[in-house]
């Protein structure tokens, strides 16, 4: 969806301001798949509508459901760019896991979207289309609202800034779909210039930081992007982070068996994060093709002991939708490969 062209299109045509706001709120209040359900319009208006500017851009290409609840949408953009989202049930509450990139530059090595490379980034309206699509679908099912919304699909949301923050600035509206801004994640991998942006928003939005190693040798092995921003700048973003806007970072760290899950790397970690600011979030691995092995249990929880010990507050983190693939690290588009292959074809005609 792209709001300001239908606002253009509308002031163009002549038509009241009223208009706009109808469909507007129909879309982001109302859940309107298309202009036909925008009833309060006139019907000529209507068809005018979805010829110029078409309420919905993505194509829903797939759609599947785990045992858990969890329900995972695969789409395409207009220009044949392939993304998914999904959305988990927590108790009584549900959270939406959205894109910001189709594929994603960074590389990590266990995750299965780094291994698609980067596709494009998104628009601002496919990423709040893909919150509409899901919380369409979990309404019509019974499931209530959805409250809340992370930015940990595919795609590193600090190479897509502008576009991540005008989706959340949209999300948040409280004439549109409402969510509370402190119910907004917005995950990185560690961009610092995203980080330093973010502490200068008026927007109240959450800020997650996938760190995965305690020193630059290790997540360098993991996370390419440590060679650009090592842990010293990262750490030292986050912590002005927490000064400008007196909230904490929440920190993911995933447990590879052998890798990075040793006391003694739990310790490191807990000196690295010392003082107050931060919590951590301990995830379990999902399996891609990278071949890590996740930890035991036991393993997790001496870790989060001696970062407790250490005095950092940590958790652990269940995984939802691994039957499906809808888990952290799992989003990848089987078809890319094959649809870049296909539009290379398509140039060469
Ligand atoms: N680029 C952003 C957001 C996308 S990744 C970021 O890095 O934060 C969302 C989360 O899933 C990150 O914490 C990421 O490290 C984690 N993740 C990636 N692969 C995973 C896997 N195989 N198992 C579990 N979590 C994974």
């Amino acid at each position: 969806m792209h709001f300001e062209k239908i606002r253009t299109i509308l002031a163009e045509w002549g038509e009241p301001a009223y208009r706009f706001r109808q469909v507007y709120e129909g879309a982001t209040r109302g859940l309107a798949a298309d202009y036909s359900e925008l009833t309060s319009l006139p019907a000529a208006l209507r068809g005018r509508l979805a010829d110029a500017a078409p309420l919905r851009e993505l194509e829903v290409t797939d759609e599947r459901e785990s045992r858990d609840g969890t329900i995972k949408l695969a789409f395409r953009t207009g220009d044949g760019f392939p993304l998914e989202a999904v959305a988990m049930r927590h108790r009584s509450h549900r959270t939406a896991c959205l894109s910001s990139q189709s594929g994603c530059p960074l590389a990590c090595t266990f995750c299965a979207t780094g291994a698609m490379g980067l596709g494009r980034n998104l628009t601002e309206g496919e990423i709040v289309e893909q919150l509409l699509v899901l919380a369409r679908i979990v309404r019509d099912r019974g499931g209530g609202r959805i409250g809340n919304v992370v930015m940990m699909g595919m795609g590193e949301p600090f190479l897509n800034y502008d576009a991540v923050l005008g989706a959340c600035r949209l999300m948040t509206d409280p004439a549109g779909h409402g969510l509370g801004a402190r119910h907004v994640a917005i995950s990185t991998a560690g961009w610092v210039p995203g980080i330093e942006r973010l502490a200068a928003e008026p927007l109240q939005l959450r800020l997650a930081l996938s760190l995965h190693a305690p020193n630059d040798e290790l997540r360098t092995q993991l996370m390419p992007v440590t060679k650009r921003y090592p842990l010293e700048r990262l750490m030292a973003a986050c912590r002005d982070y927490r000064a400008r806007t007196g909230r904490r970072v929440f920190v993911e760290y995933l447990l590879l068996e052998g890798v990075n899950d040793s006391r003694r790397e739990a310790a490191e970690l807990a000196r690295l994060l010392g003082g107050e600011g931060f919590h951590v979030n301990l995830i379990a691995y999902n399996p891609t093709a990278a071949g890590y092995r996740g930890s035991a249990p036991e393993r997790v929880s001496a870790f989060a002991a001696e970062l407790r010990r250490g005095g950092v507050p940590a958790s652990y983190r269940r995984s939802h939708g691994s039957d499906i693939e809808a888990a952290c690290g799992q989003l990848a588009v089987k078809g890319a490969a094959a649809r870049r292959r296909e539009l290379r074809r398509a140039a060469v005609r």
